[in-house]
């Protein structure tokens, strides 16, 4: 099996609009992956089918083996997900929105708190642990979103632009954790526009262009071509 199995994946919107044209796609167990598109292409439509927030008009999603249906729990237990936008409750303070996540899941309390522990600290945001998830900076949220994803421990971690409109500085600090992340065998997919960022990470790369995948290769032979 693999980490994440789409076959022929279409999807048209309400609208009319034609976002998928039948996506195949394997990403195996262990890899960091890449799909890159122009905006439009359709890679929040894959994130958000595999998701579970946007339905799917034909094809199959497999996670893990497990299909990916709207109430597939079995799949939703293998993914971690950071999605490009977010909105906080007003009142929930950075441990918390953590740690009730990892209710969600299941994850005892105790063990909860060991985790948020080692993700906030990791993530540098230990210290702004019992502020506000709103007073967070751009950056700063999406680190808790990385956090918030990890808890109960996801095979695979799917990210959506995690560096979009983050400085120099903190998007290194992003690629170091998720390539430790991945050397401690995390399946990571991410999305991105900058084919910087998946040279600098990635192993596989997906190409997506007006919702077709016109390259799926190593990110070795993708660079011996240019
Ligand atoms: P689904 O078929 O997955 O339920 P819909 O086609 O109903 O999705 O669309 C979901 C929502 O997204 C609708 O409220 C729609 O108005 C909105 N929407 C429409 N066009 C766009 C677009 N180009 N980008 C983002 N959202 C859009
Ligand atoms: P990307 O993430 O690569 O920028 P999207 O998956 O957001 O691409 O969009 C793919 C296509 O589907 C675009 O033409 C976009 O306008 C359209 N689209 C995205 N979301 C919706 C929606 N909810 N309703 C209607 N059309 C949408």
């Amino acid at each position: 099996t693999y980490a994440l199995e789409l076959s022929q994946l279409k999807k048209t919107y309400s609208t009319g609009t034609k976002a998928l044209h039948g996506i195949n796609l394997h990403v195996n167990k262990g890899d960091f992956y890449a799909l890159l598109g122009p905006n439009g292409a359709g890679k929040s439509t894959i994130i958000g089918i595999i998701s579970s927030l946007v339905n799917k008009t034909e094809g199959k999603v497999q996670v893990f083996g497990d299909d990916i249906d709207k109430n597939s729990i079995h799949a939703k237990r293998h993914l971690g997900l950071v999605p490009q936008e977010f909105n906080f409750a007003s009142f929930e303070t950075v441990l918390q929105i953590v740690v009730t996540q990892a209710g969600y899941y299941g994850v005892p309390r105790k063990e909860a708190q060991i985790r948020a522990k080692k993700y906030l600290t990791q993530l540098d945001l230990w210290n702004k642990r019992n502020e506000t998830a709103i007073r967070l900076s751009g950056g700063m949220k999406r680190r808790l979103m990385i956090a918030r994803a990890l808890m109960h421990h996801p095979k695979l971690l799917i990210l959506d632009e995690p560096t979009a409109g983050v400085d120099i500085e903190l998007r290194r600090s992003m690629w170091f954790f998720l390539q430790e992340l991945n050397a401690q065998g995390t399946t990571i997919i991410l999305t991105t526009h900058y084919l910087e960022e998946a040279e600098m990470l990635c192993r596989h790369i997906g190409i997506i262009q007006g919702g077709k995948l016109i390259e799926n290769t190593s990110m070795k032979n993708l660079l011996s071509k240019l």
